[in-house]
């Protein structure tokens, strides 16, 4: 049996990316956002590494019910935001029992909450559609829709405002200020908390950080941006995805690569088959020539991923051995460069580690 591929956890990187929001939104509170099972890092491990005395994250924000309730179980007792709220009373029933905070960005909902009889108070941020156009409540209608909620018994009033930017990960579009002149102009008259700053937020328009910022991606040490990486941000990579070198071949000229064939030695050259694939969530789309670091050298990709190997050109790394270690993102190759080899992002690339990957705890202060 082969050595299986391996996602090396950093948890001081985890402690050193919440020390960069910090400083990058001093005068914030920080929602630290967890979803996807920590953006595919373990969501145990992620509130964890998150919870950690002085330097914790304020509250944890989470897509689903599920995730909510996982980390309850688990003994968290932060407030854990749900993202995309409740969808009907018996979920509003688990929200209540604990105690988790919601997103409202449906009338639908606030009918729900008007007719509740459950004694109890729920926490509620009011999202506003400011531009996204997918989860909100129209800018005309929100301050109708706050005052409705502080009126529920069951809501703790004042009920908090957010929005979400939908192109923040572009620093050049002018969108984003839109967005937030829109959100300021709709809630001006409304006394409350307020939200808008994803990480891209945080990084690119200071005036987005308001009185919680929301940061995901920079926390797993990656950019927000499509044209940089998180090192130019003072961020470390959290995950080190690595497998083993376990063959080299000595291809002929117009030997054909893999399945499909349509990569062929120029000339005869060594050929490294490395044990890693789609089947360990390796992405498939990833082009010929997208860099893999072999034993600390960068050899690009050759032939098509398979569902347990991938192919790459050794002519430049000639004494590389059977069994080197391979990293295919993390330490000295962002995910951000694979990702864009592979017309995605690196949000993608860090969910889509399968199950049969073996996720190893590092202590490293790089
Ligand atoms: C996912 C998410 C975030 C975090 O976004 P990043 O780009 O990863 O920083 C923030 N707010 C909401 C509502 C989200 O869904």
């Amino acid at each position: 049996m082969t050595v299986g591929a391996v996602a090396q956890i950093n948890r001081q990187a985890f402690q050193h990316n919440l020390r960069r929001v910090r400083d990058a939104a001093p005068g914030s509170r920080i929602m630290a956002v967890i979803k996807a099972d920590g953006y595919g890092h373990g969501l145990e491990r992620v509130a964890r590494a998150l919870s950690q005395g002085k330097n914790s994250a304020d509250a944890f924000g989470v897509a689903r019910l599920d995730e909510a309730v996982y980390l309850r179980e688990r003994g968290f007792t932060q407030p854990v935001v749900l993202l995309e709220g409740f969808l009907d009373e018996a979920e509003l029933l688990t929200v209540t029992q604990h105690q988790l905070h919601i997103v409202v960005h449906h009338e639908y909902q606030i009918d729900i909450l008007e007719r509740s009889k459950m004694r109890a108070m729920v926490t509620v941020w009011l999202k506003v559609d400011t531009g996204m156009h997918r989860l909100g409540i129209a800018p005309e209608a929100t301050p109708r829709a706050w005052q409705r909620l502080n009126a529920c018994a069951i809501v703790r009033p004042p009920v908090r405002l957010m929005t979400h930017l939908a192109c923040a990960d572009d620093r050049e579009d002018a969108r984003t200020g839109e967005q937030v002149l829109l959100f300021d102009t709709c809630t001006q008259d409304i006394e409350a908390e307020r939200s808008i700053a994803n990480s891209g937020g945080i990084l690119g328009w200071p005036q987005t950080r308001g009185d919680w910022v929301r940061p995901g991606i920079m926390l797993y040490g990656s950019s927000p941006f499509n044209n940089d990486t998180g090192a130019d941000h003072g961020l470390r990579s959290v995950m080190t995805f690595k497998a083993r070198l376990i063959a080299i071949r000595p291809s002929r000229k117009g030997d054909a690569i893999g399945y499909g064939g349509d990569w062929q030695c120029p000339e005869d050259m060594p050929v490294g088959v490395i044990a890693v694939g789609y089947g360990d969530g390796y992405p498939r789309h990833a082009m010929p020539g997208t860099p893999v670091r072999v034993s600390g050298h960068n050899v690009p990709l050759i032939g098509r991923v398979s569902m347990d190997m991938i192919c790459v050109d050794l002519r430049t790394h000639p004494n590389a051995h059977i069994g080197d270690e391979v990293i295919l993102w993390g330490d000295g190759l962002p995910a951000e460069t694979i990702a864009s080899h592979a017309g995605t992002i690196s949000y993608h690339l860090f969910c889509s580690i399968t199950q049969r990957v073996r996720v190893v705890d590092i202590d490293g202060d790089r």
